[in-house]
């Protein structure tokens, strides 16, 4: 089974991505994780990759699919992945398509978290504030979360019509709290499933 989390930043799918692969024995593929470990590398590219996270902006499709195309590879997909940060962009969902169209595979369902925007940008602020205590990540700061935003809605929004168009995107009202959204997701996915 293959599952994409699709949502704004901020929207939870990590967290939930997390949780379908503990529930479904899935395995989570998140993009910005690989990328954030392709910084610690402290190579040429790396620092390429990092400004360009740090500034809020998406990282090329041409590194973003080289990167996934290698994981893809990897037996531990055979068990199927939650794909979460990934795509991010209509050429990259394209591309998803054709590698999964050459192993005889397919994206069974996107699932979209749906949440507000006002609710969006209080996450985002509060993310930033314990990341700022916490000393986390450097692109958690409300500058660059608002210019992800940003991003999100020029280059991944239009993702939403392309799997609309293919019948399989799943609409959860991501407002609700962690357990209500997971089990909303959980419904989707035993339906999905059992059929
Ligand atoms: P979040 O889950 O908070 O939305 P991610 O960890 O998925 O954030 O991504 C962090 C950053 O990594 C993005 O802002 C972007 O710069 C880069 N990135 C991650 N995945 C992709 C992708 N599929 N295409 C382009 N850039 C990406």
């Amino acid at each position: 089974m293959n599952i994409i989390l699709l949502g704004p930043p901020g929207s939870g799918k990590g967290t939930q991505a997390k949780r379908l692969e503990a529930r479904f024995g899935l395995l989570q593929i998140s993009t910005g994780e690989i990328l954030r470990e392709a910084v610690i590398a402290d190579n040429e590219l790396g620092k390429k990759i990092k400004s360009t996270m740090d500034a809020g902006e998406l990282i090329s499709d041409k590194l973003v699919l080289e990167v996934i195309r290698s994981r893809l590879e990897e037996p531990d997909c055979k068990r199927g992945v939650v794909f979460d940060g990934f795509p991010r962009t209509v050429a990259q969902a394209k591309a998803l398509e054709e590698i999964k169209r050459a192993k005889n595979e397919k994206v069974d369902v996107v699932i979209m978290l749906d949440v507000d925007d006002e609710a969006l940008i209080t996450r985002i602020e509060e993310r930033a504030t314990s990341a700022g205590v916490h000393g986390a990540r450097s692109d958690d700061t409300v500058e660059v979360l608002k210019h992800r935003l940003q991003a999100y809605r020029i280059w991944t929004a239009p993702i939403i019509p392309f799997y609309e168009d293919r019948g399989i995107l799943e609409r959860v009202d991501g407002m609700k709290d962690i357990k209500q959204v997971s089990s909303a997701v959980n419904k989707i996915v035993d339906t999905i499933k059992n059929n």
